[in-house]
């Protein structure tokens, strides 16, 4: 559901080919072409040339939350895009329906952001007749516009920074429609421990969310005052399930959340150049002995027949 929504080459228009090939032919061309400077795509913050929907100087100044990585913004293309779109740190554009509810999700929304200081649902963006507006939906961590906290609803600038709870995105009521860089960049193995929010929160009896700080090559698991260190891969394997949890939303309860043994082997990174079925079988022994340590077993659950797959149950809830 990962919707990375306007990729380059997604679109022609706007391109330096495209506008070339619209341009009457049998004329000359110094008569029509304005000169390459006011061709080249400005940065709506700045000004300054830029080669995504806003520059990387002005990217850089976005405020993100601990160890946010870019696999934590999902989200959906409306079906009815208007022109408006929020940037983020790695110019994504997340083009938004007139109606666009932001917050932690799962949503069939324009953005989720898997973070625990986002709310389920956070913020409304909405445009009327009287253009954009930003309205707070009881977040804890509040919605601002610029440096101002906004409660009711809150008329938005046509390029605007946006702070959702710890997370800042530039609103632009007209983006770009093309020109921008790939919003997400993969991954080093180390940074797979990243922590992420997923839709349930309780995990076994207790209330308190269970909390993954992460380092390269290993990791804390805790659940209130209690804490074990991980190893990365036993991390990998949690957030891989996690995730899956996360996507699954709309599945069916004995269903959701599965992930098949070789996606598994495929997916964790191994210290094993050829890891194998019972490297897994110890790897998930070894994990579920860690959250029995924590208290919340029977969580990791297997599952027989078409190869076997894995799922945590429940998912897990991760706050900086
Ligand atoms: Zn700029």
């Amino acid at each position: 559901m990962t919707a990375p929504p306007d990729l380059p080459g997604d679109s022609p228009v706007g391109c330096d080919a495209a506008a070339g090939l619209m341009q009457p032919t049998g004329m000359d061309d110094d008569d029509l072409a304005p000169p390459a400077a006011e061709r080249a795509p400005r940065c709506p913050v700045c000004a300054s040339p830029a080669t995504g929907a806003v520059c990387e100087a002005c990217r850089a100044t976005l405020a993100l939350p601990w160890g946010m990585c870019p696999s934590q913004l999902r989200g959906r293309a409306p079906g009815e895009p208007t022109a408006a779109a929020l940037i983020d740190r790695w110019d994504g554009v997340w083009r938004l329906p007139r109606r666009a509810v932001v917050g932690r999700g799962p949503s069939d929304g324009p953005l989720d952001v898997l973070h625990g200081d986002v709310a389920r649902t956070h913020a409304l963006l909405e445009l009327s007749g009287a253009g954009w507006r930003l309205t707070d939906l009881g977040s804890r961590t509040g919605t601002w516009i610029e440096q101002r906290r906004v409660a009711g609803a809150t008329a938005l600038p046509p390029v605007a920074r946006v702070r959702i709870g710890t997370l800042e995105l530039f609103f632009l009521a007209a983006a770009p429609s093309a020109g921008r860089a790939a919003p997400a960049t993969a991954l080093e193995a180390d940074e797979i421990t990243t922590p992420f929010a997923i839709d349930e929160p309780h995990l076994g009896a207790a209330s308190t969310p269970l909390l993954v700080e992460a380092a390269s090559g290993w990791g804390r698991l805790s659940l209130g005052a209690h804490g074990v260190q991980v190893p990365s891969c036993q991390l990998a394997l949690l957030q891989l399930l996690a995730q899956r949890w996360h996507d699954d939303h709309a599945t069916e309860p004995a269903q959701r959340g599965f992930v098949a043994i070789d996606r598994v082997l495929a997916e964790i990174p191994w210290e094993a150049t050829q890891a194998t079925r019972t490297n897994l079988k110890q790897l998930v022994r070894r994990t579920r002995q860690t959250l029995a340590a924590l208290d919340v077993d029977e969580r990791l659950e297997g599952r027989r027949g078409d190869g076997g797959a894995y799922r945590l149950r429940g998912g897990l809830r991760l706050e900086p």
